[in-house]
């Protein structure tokens, strides 16, 4: 079987080692490796991170993060903002719901980004707004939110606890966590850190802390208090995904050596070479460049080209795996991830295999 270039915004590509690592022997969760592992791997989170905050280690997708989130934080009948300008930030919504939350959503067209001024007055109707649920990158549509001007929009107006879902985003754009104050960041293994799928990472303010003691919903596996007290004696409540921790120390280690910097600026430096190999295909962009992502690209599917036979083609004969329009873009546009461990040549070879498809379709550019 030929490589596959699998080009969707995660699961991402694992280097080499960090499938060796994946493969490593099981070891007793409770015992002193453990405990060792653990001791380097939070120190390496916080390092990455630049935060003085515990990194919780879940095991979980990046869903499950979410959703530890507001089963920790929020109790039915709380007020809660979220942000409808895609599927992820719908996802969050949803989740807050299904927790009884008493929703207020901001609509936002998909391709654009929250504008700062909007989720303002928005909190000034909203006096007694005990969260509000925001979304880094919306890997749906392609687009990073204003982040840093949205979270001290919520400081500045509002009491409110403020949850960043940057499940993909953290580890491949900056994000100031501690000096943003943010409540609870999650994010997920199999995005930026190039691990496969299984563990989410929360990180959580002190006043996310208090709140944890405050909410009424019901949790137990995901009780976050459980994750704490045991990361601080060095181990998990539950079986942890060995192998996902093992790749991830191994991935971390590269990480810290390229530096977090590093590994921003090749992210937005990729990001700017796949948008332009897209316009130089002829083919239009779908988000908002201004607020264009740096870890996925979505275009916008020509006219005339049937999307399901391009996909199709791009798997089977150039090897090259898009992702797709979700719900309602299903068919409209195709999304080129380019999140952790990628370097320019697989990039334009995605691009190559999308001009060589498009022209097998008759497309002319
Ligand atoms: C991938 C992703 C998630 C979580 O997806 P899982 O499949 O549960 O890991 C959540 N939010 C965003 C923005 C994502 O990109």
């Amino acid at each position: 079987m030929a490589e596959i270039n699998l080009r969707i915004p995660g699961p991402t590509p694992c280097r080499e080692e960090v499938l060796e690592a994946v493969a490593r022997p099981m070891m007793n969760y409770r015992g002193p490796e453990m405990a060792e592992l653990m001791e380097e791997l939070t120190v390496n989170l916080k390092r990455f991170l630049d935060t003085s905050r515990d990194v919780l280690l879940v095991t979980a997708s990046g869903t499950g993060g979410l959703e530890a989130t507001i089963a920790n934080t929020i109790s039915s009948g709380d007020r809660v903002l979220g942000v409808n300008a895609g599927v992820f930030g719908r996802r969050f919504c949803d989740v807050a719901e299904a927790f009884g939350a008493s929703l207020r959503t901001i609509e936002v067209d998909e391709g654009l980004a929250l504008d700062p001024e909007t989720l303002k007055s928005t909190l000034h109707q909203e006096k007694n707004c005990r969260a509000v649920l925001l979304t880094h990158n919306e890997t749906s549509t392609a687009v990073a939110h204003p982040i840093e001007d949205l979270c001290r929009v919520v400081r500045e107006e509002s009491d409110a606890l403020v949850f960043v879902d940057a499940v993909s985003s953290l580890g491949a754009m900056p994000l100031p966590i501690d000096e943003l104050d943010i409540d609870v960041v999650i994010s997920g293994s199999q995005k930026a850190w190039g691990v496969p799928p299984g563990m989410a990472m929360l990180v959580l303010s002190e006043k996310a802390w208090k709140a944890t003691e405050l909410a009424t919903s019901p949790r137990f596996y995901f009780d976050l208090r459980r994750y704490r007290d045991a990361q601080a004696r060095g181990t998990f409540p539950f079986t942890p995904a060995l192998p996902v921790i093992y790749g991830l120390s191994v991935a971390l280690g590269f990480m810290l050596r390229e530096t977090p910097e590093g590994i921003f600026t090749r992210h937005a430096r990729i990001a700017a070479r796949a948008r332009e190999g897209v316009r130089s295909l002829g083919l239009e962009l779908f988000a908002d460049p201004e607020h264009a992502s740096s870890t996925v690209t979505a275009m916008k599917v020509p006219e005339g080209i049937d999307e399901s036979a391009l996909v199709a083609l791009l798997r089977t004969r150039y090897h090259t795996v898009y992702a797709r329009g979700q719900e309602g873009l299903r068919g409209k546009i195709l999304r080129l991830g380019h999140l952790g461990w990628v370097q320019e040549p697989e990039i334009d070879a995605a691009l190559r295999a999308l001009r060589s498809a498009l022209a097998d379709l008759g497309h002319r550019i």
